[in-house]
């Protein structure tokens, strides 16, 4: 009787093991190995979640929601040459032109109804107002 209790522990162990073992397999896909789609796909999510971050942090301060992609991925005269920071919305209340994605953005009220938070609609009203 107690052998099959420490056999079925064992089973048990190394079935458990196996899961554990694919699951985490399934989670930690070698980058390198993902097809170029899957990568842009990738690389695009965790940039969105990024900036997300910067922007909590108050390094991003961008006028549009969601945000501007390209004053994170270059150093630009919107980002005083700092890349993965933005300060347009710093620029418009300077009456000076915010980059073109921000532009573009003001431009469409949509978006500007589309702020999530408080700040942003702020930030959008201030943008409107000095349009
Ligand atoms: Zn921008």
């Amino acid at each position: 009787m107690k052998a099959y209790i420490i056999i079925s522990i064992i089973i048990f162990c190394l079935f458990g093991g196996s899961i554990g073992y694919f699951i985490s397999d399934s989670q930690n896909v070698d980058f390198a190995e993902l097809s170029p789609e899957a990568m842009f796909e990738q690389i695009t999510t965790q940039r969105a979640f990024a900036i997300e971050k910067a922007v909590e942090r108050g390094d991003y301060r961008c006028c549009i929601s969601p945000a501007c992609t390209m004053c994170y991925t270059e150093a630009n005269q919107w980002n005083n040459w700092t890349a993965g920071t933005c300060a347009c919305d710093d620029l418009i209340v300077q009456g000076k032109e915010p980059c073109p994605q921000c532009k573009k953005g003001i431009g469409d009220e949509a978006s500007c109804g589309g702020a999530t938070t408080t700040e942003q609609e702020e930030s959008c009203e201030v943008n409107l107002d000095s349009e």
